[in-house]
């Protein structure tokens, strides 16, 4: 029998065995280097970015180069950034990035297999919802709660606003009102608004001296709505603000809600993972009465960016707000298997999420993350307590969790420009990056510590160099008057 000729064989993408190691080999060097260097690397560096940043805007390669020049252009690139991986990084919110989720991934995508749905690889699924239950236990949500990880905190807020809707409230939702403080993170209003909700059906609450929101002002706006027929049906609550590190008064948050059947949205994305800390539950009470919980373990558990998870406590709300079926998958949904992440979230394809925080949890131990994050906790009030015996500085609170916002009040001038350049001045030391935000319509410094790669000796040096320029910038303020 004779065979018509076959189509001409493609390129191939598997490299033979030499050149598989040789490029394997120099990315695990580059890798290496960036571990290994990350504590001297200046705390910020962007000197000549711009044409280093232009540099890459090219067209398509059409043939192939080899991996050493790659990965040189590329370590320059890194090199030109905020060292947001680096112990100097108190600004915003730090997370370190762990580098064995790095391997987790490595070893995920080189497996490449299917885990959107539970049937076609049961035991990777079940490891991934395994690390979603420790996640669970470790913040004392209660059992029989699902979780899905997410790429963040801001996709863990959408999906659980999403999953209260499609839960409490009519397929016509245009009345339904949501709560959340004024010290909410954006990505809440962002969520509501992707969510379907006009901009008006949003009640930002203002918040108490310490930036909490107030229970009572809760419960008169829930009555306000009522009577005026619209259709409360969310209230979203902080543990541990991003600006402050506020945690709201979630039990008496949660009494409201159960007496007005609200569904009550735990927004942890920064604060979540401070339950895992010796005195967690003080810090954190109530969280685990909660109908949902954001938490970000790229913050909280210091894995690299890209980890969210949400926890919903009804199983069944979060499989019947995203359910849906195709016919194309039928052999792969069995009676009887695992949950399948596609039926909960909204994502059918995606990586193998789970092993970059299973990697990490069984090689260090969770004792490992407790201890971290009593060293966070313990790092902040050791700040605190420098800058409020320091002349001149003001804290506008006692640290909550781990953030601590402060300013200089100079002898004279604008406090608020003073404060931008004093924040200029500490940057260009280059041991420490902080980040600046507005309280009560004043320009606030805070300082955030969170990265598993800050220490003692790293906090000591932003609280000298902020002592030190803020005298220097005082004294020539007052000899230029
Ligand atoms: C960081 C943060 C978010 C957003 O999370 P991403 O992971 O950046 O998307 C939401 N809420 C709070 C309180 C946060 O700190």
């Amino acid at each position: 029998m004779s065979h018509r000729p076959l189509p001409r064989r493609a390129v191939s993408f598997d490299l033979p065995g030499d050149r598989l190691r040789q490029v394997t080999d120099a990315c695990v060097a580059f890798a290496l280097r960036q571990v290994e260097t990350i504590d001297a690397q200046p705390s910020w560096d962007h000197d000549g970015v711009g044409p280093i940043a232009a540099s890459f805007r090219e067209p398509p390669p059409e043939d192939g180069q080899p991996i050493e020049a790659l990965l040189s252009r590329l370590e320059t690139a890194v090199a030109k950034s905020l060292n947001s991986a680096g112990p100097g990084y108190l600004a915003y919110i730090p997370g370190g990035g762990l580098y064995p989720a790095a391997l987790g991934d490595y070893l995920a995508l080189t497996a490449n297999r299917y885990v959107g749905l539970s049937a076609p690889a049961p035991a990777l699924a079940q490891i991934e919802h395994t690390v979603l239950d420790w996640l669970r236990r470790m913040v004392g949500f209660p059992d029989g709660a699902q979780g899905i990880l997410t790429s963040g905190g801001s996709l863990s807020n959408l999906t659980a606003i999403i999953t209260a809707r499609r839960t409490r409230l009519p397929e016509n939702f245009l009345s339904g009102i949501l709560y959340l403080s004024e010290e909410s993170h954006h990505s809440v209003a962002k969520a509501a608004l992707l969510a379907g909700f006009p901009e008006g059906n949003l009640r930002a609450l203002p918040v108490d001296e310490r930036f909490r929101m107030r229970p009572d002002d809760l419960e008169r706006a829930i009555r306000d709505d009522r009577r005026r027929s619209l259709t409360p049906f969310l209230v979203i609550a902080n543990a541990g603000t991003t600006n402050t590190g506020a945690v709201d008064p979630i039990p008496a948050i949660a009494d409201l809600c159960a007496r007005e059947r609200l569904w009550l949205h735990v927004d942890g994305a920064y604060g979540g993972f401070f339950r895992l800390a010796p005195g967690g539950e003080r810090l954190l009470p109530g969280i685990e009465r909660a109908d949902s919980l954001t938490l970000d373990p790229h913050k909280g558990l210091f894995l690299p960016y890209g980890t969210g998870c949400l926890l919903v406590r009804d199983a069944e709300a979060l499989r019947e707000a995203h359910g849906s079926r195709a016919g194309y998958l039928q052999d792969l949904h069995e009676a009887g298997s695992l949950v399948s992440f596609a039926d909960i979230s909204p994502e059918l394809s995606r990586e193998f999420r789970g092993l970059r925080l299973w990697l990490p949890l069984k090689l260090f131990g969770v004792a490992a993350f407790r201890d971290n994050l009593r060293e966070k906790l313990e790092l902040a009030r050791w700040a605190w307590e420098e800058l409020r015996r320091a002349p001149g500085f003001e804290c506008l609170d006692e640290p909550q969790l781990s953030v601590v916002p402060f300013r200089y009040v100079p002898k004279s001038g604008d406090a608020d420009a003073f404060n931008a350049r004093l924040m200029q001045a500490v940057h260009a030391r280059r041991r420490v990056f902080l980040s600046s935000t507005t309280l009560r319509g004043r320009y606030v410094l805070r300082l955030c510590i969170l990265s598993f790669r800050t220490h003692g000796d790293r906090v000591a040096m932003a609280i000298e160099d902020l002592i030190d320029c803020a005298r220097e910038l005082d004294s020539e303020g007052a000899s230029r008057r």
